[in-house]
């Protein structure tokens, strides 16, 4: 299975299609990358919050695959943001995941009450100039957040992974990451299930003989953001990976666009701090 990758904005590549963990115990993490690098999956998304990047860790040591092969996202929490405290929390990510550098490290929110992703970037972009990460980006950043950072920052964000699927399809955030060269990550592609039944999604579904996880799926490949798709159960998590043998028409692509309806699964960035 080879995944299509993305070009991001200093030419590292990372695939479109990857594994997320969020809300996976760390005990039983390791079990569920297993499976994924089993399927093919080659870029795994976990966070300092979600108390698993040892059991990354784990999996990604046991697989035996060269480090070369695999593309590592983790997350600085918002509780470590600001110049030092970026620096440490960087330290002990890498710590946990038993890795000497990263491909992609994300401000987690902008938290912008707390009013430190400037300082926090200057941190990750000193990660970056020392070859500690291979990109640096963000998530959860809405336009007003991304043109503050934009005004000091040396480092235009390589990615913005943000909350997109069907339900909530970001119109304007994307069209500023296409301005900016931004890649669009969207986190809860699959809106933890809350699209699954649109009928716009279901229809298509019928006609091509997949899945409406797969069709969700096959929408965001087909607009060009990357994904990261989490399931702890190996047959879906192979079946997500199954989306590059059928594709959606325009007029499915323009009827999956009426399910636009401003639904979140996480909170507002504008109001998490
Ligand atoms: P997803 O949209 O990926 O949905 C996951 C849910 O859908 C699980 O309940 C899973 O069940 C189910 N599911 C997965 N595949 C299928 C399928 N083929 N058919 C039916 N149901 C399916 O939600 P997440 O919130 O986990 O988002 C994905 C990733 O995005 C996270 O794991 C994390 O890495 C990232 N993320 C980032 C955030 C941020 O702030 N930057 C916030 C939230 C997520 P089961 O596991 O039981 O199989």
């Amino acid at each position: 299975m080879t995944v299509p990758t993305v070009k991001l904005n200093n030419g590292v590549e990372i695939p479109q299609l990857g594994f997320g963990v969020f809300q996976v115990p760390d005990q039983e993490t390791t079990a569920a990358v297993t499976a994924a690098l089993a399927a093919g999956y080659r870029s795994i998304d976990t966070a300092a919050i979600y108390g698993n990047e040892a059991g990354v860790g784990r999996a990604l040591a046991a697989s035996g695959l060269p480090r070369g092969e695999l593309f590592v996202t983790t997350k600085l929490w918002n509780a470590d943001q600001g110049y030092d405290a970026t620096l440490r929390a960087f330290d002990a990510s890498l710590a946990a995941l038993g890795l000497d550098h990263l491909d992609l490290y994300l401000i987690h929110w902008p938290t912008p009450a707390r009013d430190l992703y400037r300082d926090s970037w200057r941190a990750v972009e000193r990660l970056a100039a020392e070859g500690r990460i291979r990109a640096a980006g963000v998530s959860n950043f809405q336009p007003a957040h991304l043109r503050r950072l934009l005004d000091t920052a040396e480092l235009v964000p390589a990615v913005n992974q943000i909350e997109l699927h069907p339900g909530l399809q970001q119109a304007e955030l994307r069209a500023f990451h296409a301005e900016h060269g931004i890649v669009t990550e969207a986190w809860s592609p699959l809106a933890q299930g809350a699209v699954l039944a649109d009928p716009a999604v279901t229809a298509i579904a019928d006609r091509t003989g997949k899945s409406a996880a797969q069709v969700v799926l096959r929408w965001h490949l087909q607009l060009g953001n990357v994904v990261i798709p989490k399931s702890v159960t190996p047959a879906r998590i192979r079946q997500n990976l199954d989306v590059f043998d059928f594709t959606l028409t325009g007029d499915e692509m323009a009827a999956i666009a009426g399910s636009d309806r401003d639904l979140r699964t996480g909170p507002h960035p504008d109001r998490f701090n």
